[in-house]
């Protein structure tokens, strides 16, 4: 009976059972996270070199699981799979409005960046529901933008793209995010539902010394431009690079050189004292 047993599942790797169960582990977990408090929001400012100042925060997901931290890099992906992300994504967006209505309401041209994912904009009422929390938080909707990756558009369906247009014309804008991973051309841009462009923080990594030519870099912005686009770079770490990026006319800078992204009650006191400066 041993050996019969043992032949009946051979085809498990051990590895394989290990994987599954801990994906089941994270999503159980996962499950009860909202409802036990454990998702929280932290906010990463992006910078306007011209304004020089702070002109949007982008909200990113943070789960702390019976007090150790869980990357987004794990549980997003199991959020995903598992249909969790609709609530996650919700969560994440009352949160950030609620958490920086006030400083929304202070100035319309400042907006709040959310992460959404293409399981999201599958749902039939995705665009009301994001309109519908906008307004019960009494920020305008044209100070919200969703950062959305290029494979979002790869299978898209009419609803999909009839909802992302829906959401534009109430004056949600969209942000193609990690510009320059995927698969399509540049020129494929011209043809996609957005308003901005994230280049990716790969790109910024290839400026060192601040004399490198990197063409493609060059032509990423300057092709986002004449598309009328407003172009953000992402994982800016060093001096050197966002003199670099401001210099090739980049409208947003975001990375670790400007602020790590922070809990919303350290924001408060890091804006106030930004005001009072
Ligand atoms: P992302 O949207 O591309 O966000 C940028 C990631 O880079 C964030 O990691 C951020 O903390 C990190 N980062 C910011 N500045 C720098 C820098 O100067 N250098 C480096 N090396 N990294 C920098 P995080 O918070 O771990 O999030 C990882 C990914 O998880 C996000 O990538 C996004 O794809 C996803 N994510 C996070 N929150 C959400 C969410 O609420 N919904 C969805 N659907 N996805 C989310
Ligand atoms: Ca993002
Ligand atoms: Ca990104
Ligand atoms: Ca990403």
């Amino acid at each position: 009976a041993k050996t019969a047993g043992k032949n009946r599942y051979c085809r498990f790797h051990p590895d394989m059972m290990t994987e599954l169960v801990q994906r089941t582990d994270m999503e159980a977990g996962l499950q009860l996270a909202i409802p036990l408090g454990e998702i929280s929001v932290d906010y990463q400012p992006l910078v306007s070199p011209r304004m020089g100042q702070v002109v949007q925060f982008e909200a990113l997901a943070r789960w702390d699981r019976d007090g150790e931290r869980i990357q987004p890099s794990v549980f997003i992906p199991i959020a995903e799979r598992s249909g969790l992300i609709s609530e996650i994504g919700a969560a994440v967006m009352t949160l950030g409005l609620a958490q920086l209505a006030p400083w929304l309401n202070e100035d319309p041209s400042r907006s709040l960046a959310v992460n959404v994912s293409g399981v999201q904009l599958q749902e039939p009422d995705f665009a009301g529901n994001v309109l519908r929390f906008a307004e019960a938080s009494g920020v305008g909707a044209y100070q919200l933008v969703l950062e959305v990756t290029e494979s979002v558009f790869f299978d898209a369906d009419h609803s999909l793209i009839k909802q992302l247009a829906s959401l534009r014309e109430a004056g949600v804008r969209v942000a193609l995010d990690d510009f320059g991973t995927g698969y399509s051309s540049l020129g494929r841009l011209q043809e996609l539902p957005v308003d901005t462009v994230k280049i990716d923080k790969t790109f910024v990594s290839m400026v060192r010394t601040g004399t490198e030519r990197l063409p493609i870099l060059s032509s990423m912005i300057n092709m986002a431009h004449s598309l009328g686009l407003t172009v953000t770079a992402e994982g800016i770490e060093t001096a050197v690079q966002a003199d670099f990026l401001t210099a090739r006319d980049c409208d947003f800078l975001q990375g670790y050189f400007f602020s790590h992204p922070e809990p919303g009650a350290r924001l408060k006191r890091a804006l106030k004292r930004a005001d009072s400066a």
